[in-house]
């Protein structure tokens, strides 16, 4: 694994290279901004939620609204803040009218997420309801109602972590039930994040031709860090 700042440095490529992003024609044609996550660059936690609604389309950031509320209020009781942690989604555009996403537009985005799981390096990857959840534990016939609360080992892409999939803090905002149940869940994840690191899967080896190790591109766009909300 190459150090934490060129991963960085990465990260904010793929961010750059995902404002762009065309793979799903309506959400790119409805969208007001993408939302890649933000959060810290090299968290140790990582949440992953379904997909950016009407206020995180408009500020281009996960989890602004009384979703977003509640999921940092759940932080700082176990401790936390948002900066503490990255926060993403399974799909970085906005489902008009908040629909569901669909099978192929989690599809298309997935490569997104797989970087940004290869490039934070997390230890720990919170799912947050039932898209999420699916996808990464690549089981879609199992929800979250069974699966909530449970940590599993779970080599994902290019990363192996421990997956512990929760109720999402939107499904929690009405339902004192499910609230408690989501803070019962919570509560242990300090718990998870001071288990000893896991065995990475061997890096893919990619050959890079000799005249791009010479010859380097500028930079040819401004920084992104301000707009990825990087700590
Ligand atoms: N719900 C999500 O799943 N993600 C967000 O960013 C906001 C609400």
């Amino acid at each position: 694994m190459v150090g934490a700042e060129a991963r960085r440095e990465e990260l904010k490529a793929v961010w750059q290279e995902c404002q762009g992003c065309v793979s799903c024609p309506q959400l790119a044609a409805t969208r007001t901004k993408v939302v890649f996550g933000a959060g810290h660059a090299d968290a140790d936690l990582m949440f992953v939620g379904e997909a950016p609604g009407a206020n995180e389309d408009k500020q281009g950031l996960p989890f602004v609204g009384q979703a977003g509320r509640l999921l940092e209020t759940l932080l700082s009781e176990i401790g936390l803040a948002r900066g503490d942690v990255f926060i993403a989604n399974a799909l970085k555009c906005r489902p008009p009218g908040n629909r569901d996403p669909l099978p192929l537009e989690i599809q298309n985005c997935q490569g997104y997420l797989m970087r940004q799981l290869e490039l934070i390096a997390p230890r720990v990857v919170c799912t947050l309801g039932n898209f999420s959840t699916k996808l990464l534990r690549g089981d879609p016939a199992t929800g979250i109602t069974r699966l909530h609360g449970r940590e599993e080992v779970r080599t994902i892409g290019p990363r192996t972590v421990r997956l512990y999939p929760l109720y999402h803090p939107a499904a929690a905002l009405y339902t004192p039930a499910m609230l408690e149940i989501l803070r019962t869940d919570f509560a242990r994840i300090p718990e998870l994040l001071a288990l000893p690191a896991l065995d990475q899967p061997a890096p893919a080896v990619v050959a890079v031709p000799a005249a791009e190790i010479a010859e380097p591109e500028p930079d040819p766009e401004p920084d992104p860090e301000a707009q990825l909300g990087l700590f």
